[in-house]
């Protein structure tokens, strides 16, 4: 029973009743003695939606509509999902689409499966460890690796969708397209933000297609409230709507994708048409923990984002958050330290669990406990080191650097069947590589392994390495409770620090009992393994000072989440949408 608790393939519902009462039991250690301070109450918070039968919230009201048309049309959750995701494709191209990957948490109400669907994109047979290095064998910069053909990775989101609808999907796969290919089009309007990106990203006009498509003539960018067709990617959705994700991965648009990126004028990569046809998404086991009276359930290896989360969590489940105030100082100290403790097991452990299998024993209970017990309640400790969980004969290996992005995007879906999904999906940075084809960007995903293969003669485990998947910070989240109930099917972009955003929240909704909308409102509080990161311009810079008092490093930091929520409560659904972004929650 205790392997399944930290374990589960599969995981069904029938566990998790019992799961959550052996873990309601155990013991609250009393939280420490600092000051009884805490970010004062908004006045201003997101919304929350109630509704009874169907939900979805998503980054961009258009693709919130084409979900919501799926779900009225009788379609599934996964339905909804697919029709929203491929309209953010085209609305907020900056942060996913079919050039990208992403990550699915599923729940099936038919037969209780819990399911972890991996659409990570992978390095091609030609990538290599110092692929990222400069001659001098220093890590190139960021923005230098970003550009061009080196960074794209085999995208995997359609082969995903595909995968996930000949399970879940009710309705037929080329109806979901519909939405999209009208809005591509017919145009649709320019957002606020899609319109600020354009203008803010750096060397967004290096490629033709790319310049054509995001800026006039005269080399202006696009603005906001202007009206954008997309005819390409209408012709592209078209061709996958009819043929498939094949037509995607051994058709011509593969074949495109491949000669872009080898034939990028700028740092060319390695895509072949063998690479597209190799790609497989994954089904995976989700990785599971308990919270109090609930479940909570993650995406595993490739991403650490689930398995950060659950650690996050399992270590406060040793403290009373429940009796301090909403973002008290107490929980913003304890919460950081337990991510300090969680981010340096994730540097030394996750990598692709094909190349790297990972310690399980890093979210059991016990062990949890036990990292918890090191924490100081009321002083901050040093940086943190990686633990040794129940072993080791893994290895441990060096560490690597982190990211922190404004793109990417995530949507919540809970269907009149009980049906849910949470999707993040993403192109990695902001417009990802800037290579378009076809009417869509590719990704530059591979930046997110580590820029250096080794560290002091250690093997990194987000090494570069040909068909691996890089290391990812997604974490979409299912929390049951103890009826099997999904209280919460949530995500959110934002690079590494999507995982204090996501556990934040999580406390917030159910510790602090706090509306979905004020928690996703909420302003932020994280550790990413460092200082601890306060969003900047916030009520939350009440905590710098304190937070210094006892030790902490504090950074005031422009926070970009988009955390999107649907839960069931009382019989019904609640939702809301992160105010940072342009997302909106939509129900009947
Ligand atoms: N590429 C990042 C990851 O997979 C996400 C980037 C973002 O959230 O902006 O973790």
């Amino acid at each position: 029973m205790k392997t399944a608790i930290y374990n589960p393939a599969p995981m069904t519902l029938g566990l998790i009743a019992t799961l959550a009462i052996a873990l309601f039991l155990s013991a609250c250690a009393p939280s420490g003695a600092l000051p009884n301070i805490a970010i004062p109450k908004s006045k201003t918070t997101a919304a929350t939606l109630k509704s009874e039968k169907h939900m979805i919230a998503a980054a961009n009201p258009l693709a919130a509509d084409a979900g919501l048309e799926m779900l009225r049309s009788g379609g599934s959750a996964v339905d909804a999902a697919i029709a929203a995701q491929m309209v953010l494709g085209l609305v907020e191209p900056q942060s996913s689409g079919i050039g990208g990957g992403g990550f699915m948490l599923s729940f099936n109400s038919e037969n209780g499966e819990i399911a972890a669907w991996d659409g990570r994109e992978t390095a091609p047979d030609g990538a290599t460890p110092g692929m990222f290095l400069n001659l001098d064998g220093k890590p190139k910069s960021f923005a230098a690796a970003r550009l061009g053909g080196l960074s794209v990775g085999v995208p995997g989101l359609l082969a995903m969708l595909e995968q996930v609808h000949a399970e879940q999907g009710k309705l037929p796969w080329a109806k979901l397209f519909g939405p999209a290919i009208k809005l591509a089009e017919n145009g649709f309007t320019v957002s606020p933000r899609l319109a600020q990106l354009i203008a803010g990203a750096s060397a967004l006009d290096t490629f033709t297609p790319t310049r054509n498509y995001f800026f006039h003539k005269d080399g202006t960018p696009l603005q906001a409230g202007e009206k954008l067709t997309n005819k390409k990617l209408a012709a592209t959705y078209r061709t996958i709507a009819e043929q498939g994700a094949k037509a995607f991965y051994l058709g011509p648009i593969g074949y495109d994708i491949g000669q872009t990126v080898r034939e990028a004028s700028v740092n060319p990569g390695t895509i072949t048409s063998t690479d597209m046809v190799a790609y497989r998404a994954k089904k995976r086991d989700p990785v599971c923990g308990p919270y109090r009276t609930m479940l909570v359930c993650g995406m595993g290896p490739p991403s650490s984002g689930g398995i950060a989360t659950l650690q996050i969590l399992g270590m406060m489940q040793e403290f009373d958050l429940q009796n301090t105030r909403p973002g008290s100082l107490q929980a913003a100290h304890l919460i950081s330290e337990a991510s300090k403790l969680a981010f340096a097991d994730r540097a030394a452990y996750i990598g692709d669990p094909r190349f790297v299998p990972w310690p399980e024993g890093l979210i059991s209970p016990d062990y949890l406990k036990a990292r918890a017990g090191t924490i100081n309640p009321s002083a901050a400790s040093g940086p943190a080191a990686p633990g040794m969980p129940g072993m080791s004969s893994h290895n441990k290996y060096g560490t690597s650097d982190e990211s922190y992005g404004i793109s990417t995007t995530h949507l919540s879906v809970i269907d009149a069947n009980g049906n849910a999904v949470a999707m993040t999906s993403s192109i990695e940075s902001a417009f990802g590589s800037r290579l378009m084809v076809r009417g869509f960007l590719l990704n530059n995903q591979l930046t997110d392994f580590s820029f250096r293969p080794e560290v002091n003669g250690a093997p990194v485990a987000n090494q570069v390495g040909p068909r691996k998947r890089p290391r990812s910070s997604m974490a979409p989240t299912l929390v049951f409770d103890a009826d099997g109930n999904t209280i919460a099917a949530i995500g959110s972009p934002g690079g590494s620090s999507i995982i204090g955003y996501v556990a934040q929240a999580i406390v917030a909704l159910f510790d602090w009992e706090l509306s979905p909308g004020e928690a996703l409102s909420m302003p932020h509080f994280l550790s990413r393994g460092g200082a601890v990161e306060l969003e900047i311009n916030s009520a939350a810079e009440i905590l710098k000072k304190p937070l210094e008092d006892i030790g902490h490093e504090v950074r005031m930091k422009q926070t970009t989440s988009g955390l999107h929520f649907v839960g069931m409560k009382d019989g019904g659904l609640v939702g809301a949408a992160d105010p940072r972004r342009e997302g909106v929650v939509l129900g009947d």
